[in-house]
């Protein structure tokens, strides 16, 4: 959802560990969040205040875009860390994300993700707000790439809720339609989200557009085995 304006600033919040190869790792991170961001605004899936992301940099340090802030716009020092749990440690006077509950329940049940992507892809989110999902076999990389794309029930963005029915349903997705609301990847890197999430948007384009034409062909059962086999028999 859009986030509220923040109200004042406080002063920085700091509760990191101290730890060189982690610096670096923090620094890298914070990197790409700005990166991503960006990259995400002028594709035009996070228009206005929406969309946020998150890295894990270590196991209970996740460092997460803040809220009330053009994600297209970010500044390094804008970024803010977190617990699994939520908790602060890192902060110049901005407040996390209002999803964060979201994102930390998903790290919490994915020992594996490295990094969470929730843009409002406007082709994807049109899917969630039709009721439509994204999980027929249409497209071969989407299929070895990600899977299939469920449409996880509507619950009031930002509540505990959220947390629970998107995490409950991303334990076993790499990807995920927020009904009425967006959409979610997940990856070991950013990179590997952001990827994810550009594949479904494509994905919902093309389906629709086909749509429109007036025919989807979907692939076979056998041929769905072919590709999967191609894929655990070399790695892809
Ligand atoms: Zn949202």
């Amino acid at each position: 959802m859009s986030e509220a304006v923040s109200s004042g600033r406080k002063a920085t919040v700091n509760r990191l560990v101290a730890d060189p190869e982690r610096e670096l790792l923090r620094a890298r991170a914070r990197q790409e969040l700005v990166e991503f961001g960006r990259r995400a605004y002028r594709a035009g899936l996070i228009p206005g205040l929406s969309g946020n992301l998150s890295i894990r940099v270590a196991p209970g340090e996740i460092w997460v875009t803040p809220s009330g802030v053009n994600k297209g716009f970010l500044a390094e020092s804008d970024l803010i860390a977190v617990d699994e749990e939520g908790n602060l440690l890192y902060s110049t006077g901005h407040r996390p994300t209002s999803e964060t509950p979201m994102h930390t329940a998903i790290y919490r049940v994915r020992p594996d993700v490295g990094a969470v992507c929730h843009t409002h892809a406007p082709y994807a989110t049109a899917f969630a707000v039709a009721g439509l999902d994204l999980s027929e076999p249409i497209l071969p990389e989407v299929i070895i790439g990600i899977g299939p794309i469920p449409l996880i029930p509507y619950a009031t963005p930002t509540t505990q809720e959220v947390a629970r029915v998107v995490s409950e349903v991303m334990k076993s997705h790499q990807a995920g339609l927020l009904a009425n609301h967006g959409v979610i990847t997940v990856g070991r890197t950013l990179a590997e989200a952001y990827a994810r999430m550009e594949s479904v948007e494509s994905l919902a384009r093309i389906v629709a557009i086909s749509r429109a034409l007036g025919r989807v062909n979907v692939l076979s059962p056998t041929e769905v085995e072919r590709l999967l086999a191609l894929v655990n028999g070399h790695g892809m």
